[in-house]
């Protein structure tokens, strides 16, 4: 259907008046801060810990921003006669924020969660190359991050979650059979004392024997050689 000759120019009109009669909203900034949604995607935390050096955050950034260095080190065998182990260790992690385009794809591959969106937005630089941002700062960032939301009820427990939970519960119980252990060989000792005192029999240690002192012989004693 052709649209009416000028309907055009009254919708634009239209448009133009609803926007005049709108009150406008200012927001007063750096006095007052922004109200921002939780998840806002402001700059990038690292979480160094889980990170592997596996580098394939580096190898898809779309802008080659991420700058990794490690250095390899040899882990001695867990048990005697087992292999030694190598591991990398992260030296230098850094993003370059001036070239970053806060696509994500860096977070979304990351397989150990050691990115995150942190709503951080107040790192402006007067300088462009001090927006290459190190390790240090990226990890002052992801204190930042927001909690991850609470599971569904009845959603199964992450896996992270209850291997951690079953450890600290094996703990917990070891430390309590040794608390146990320890308060009945307490209480035992305690009867065993409270028993000798009561039959009058004195406690005593043995008298360490006289270094100078020789056990004479009984006189019915055979002499030696002889039965
Ligand atoms: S958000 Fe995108 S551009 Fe920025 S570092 Fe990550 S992968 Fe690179
Ligand atoms: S992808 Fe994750 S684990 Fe791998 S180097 Fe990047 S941050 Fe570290």
């Amino acid at each position: 259907m052709t649209p009416f000759p000028g309907s055009g120019l009254a919708k634009g009109l239209a448009v133009t008046l609803r926007t005049m009669t709108k009150k406008t909203v200012t927001e007063q900034y750096p006095d007052t801060q922004p109200d921002l949604p939780p998840r806002t995607r402001g700059v990038i935390g690292l979480f160094e810990e889980n990170c592997t050096v596996c580098m394939l955050c580096a190898r898809e950034c779309p802008d080659w921003c991420i700058y990794i260095d490690s250095h390899k080190e040899t882990v001695p065998a867990a048990v005697p006669g087992g292999r030694e182990r190598s591991r990398n260790v992260l030296d230098r992690f850094a993003i370059d924020f001036s070239l970053c385009m806060y696509c994500g794809i860096c977070i979304e591959v990351c397989p150990f969660d050691a990115l995150f969106w942190s709503p951080e937005f107040e790192y402006a630089e007067t300088d462009i190359h001090e927006l290459t941002h190190e390790r240090d700062k990226l990890r002052e960032w992801m204190w930042t991050v927001p909690a991850p939301p609470a599971l569904d009820p009845g959603a199964e427990e992450p896996k992270e979650i209850a291997a951690a939970r079953k450890t600290a519960e094996k703990l917990a119980a070891t430390q309590a059979a040794a608390e146990a252990t320890e308060t009945a060989e307490a209480a035992q000792a305690a009867e065993v004392t409270e028993a000798a005192e009561g039959t009058g029999v004195a406690q005593t240690a043995p008298e360490p024997a006289d270094p100078g002192h020789v056990e004479s012989a009984s006189p019915t004693d055979p002499p030696e050689g002889q039965s």
